[in-house]
């Protein structure tokens, strides 16, 4: 598969282009481009009026509804309607008989926890998904994935280039944020956080806890971001594989990193 781009390409105000071939994608893979720059989340809110967003709520209930195993959900967007997507909604964790979740050459900037819900999936295929550089610790939660196809080299902390992996905030500073439902993606990788990712339970804002942990997923090692509701259950997490940082970590341009390697 090329990673090439058609020269012709439609630019959008939301920071991705539709391609020749239909297919969307983010014109800003400039987030590790410069030296230097500290690297953020994509700060992208999803607009939930938009008809593209609209489109998939009803593709996921009919999809519900007549228990498919295999879902690809953005063949049956139009381009533009595809270009609307910043995320997943939360009801793809109603999703729990597909097998197999096709998301190829998506714009997609993140995955929602909600993935975890997904009981029955085998496979996740992302690939030439190039915005998305990280994954909820939710995933861990799919006992069944055997396969993914994740571009590893969008990813925060991959063994080719080391990126950095986004700052995350300080101990106590959810408490003083107005809404915990209006959360800037930018600073938080959210609009919202609902549940900790380890236990499930609720999140207490003064004792919440966002680290970084990278971990073998099906095929891959991926960075995964781990919103806890107490320091134990970042102490329940198990020790990233040789390779990678050995620890969890709050990220920022001072996490010693392995050196790249180009095996
Ligand atoms: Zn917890």
């Amino acid at each position: 598969m090329t990673d090439s781009m058609p020269g012709a390409s439609r630019v959008f105000g939301n920071r991705f282009a539709v391609d020749a071939s239909g297919r969307s994608r983010r014109v800003d893979e400039a987030c590790f481009r410069q030296p230097n720059t500290r690297v953020r989340f994509h700060g992208e809110r999803q607009d939930t009026a938009s008809p593209g967003w609209r489109r998939l709520l009803e593709l996921i209930d009919e999809a519900v509804e007549d228990g498919r195993e295999v879902f690809r959900p953005l063949v049956d967007l139009t381009p533009l309607e595809r270009a609307d997507l910043v995320t997943l909604p939360p009801t793809i964790a109603k999703l729990t008989r597909v097998r197999h979740l096709v998301l190829y050459g998506s714009p997609l900037v993140r995955v929602p926890p909600e993935i975890g819900a997904m009981a029955s999936l085998e496979v996740f295929e992302p690939y030439t998904s190039y915005a998305l550089h990280w994954f909820p610790l939710e995933l861990t939660r799919c006992a069944n994935l055997g396969r993914s196809t994740v571009s590893t080299r969008a990813l925060y902390g991959n063994y080719k280039y080391r990126y950095d992996f986004p700052q995350l905030q300080p101990e106590g500073a959810l408490a003083k944020v107005p809404d915990r439902d209006d959360l800037d993606p930018q600073i938080w990788g959210a609009e919202t956080i609902r549940s900790c990712s380890v236990c499930d339970g609720p999140i207490e804002p003064v004792r919440f806890r966002q680290v970084w942990i990278s971990l073998r997923v099906a095929t891959d090692v991926l960075p995964l971001l781990v919103n806890a509701c107490s320091e134990n259950c970042v102490r329940a997490l198990p020790d990233p594989p040789e390779g990678y940082v050995a620890t969890t970590h709050q990220g920022g341009r001072y996490v010693p990193q392995p050196e790249p390697s180009h095996r």
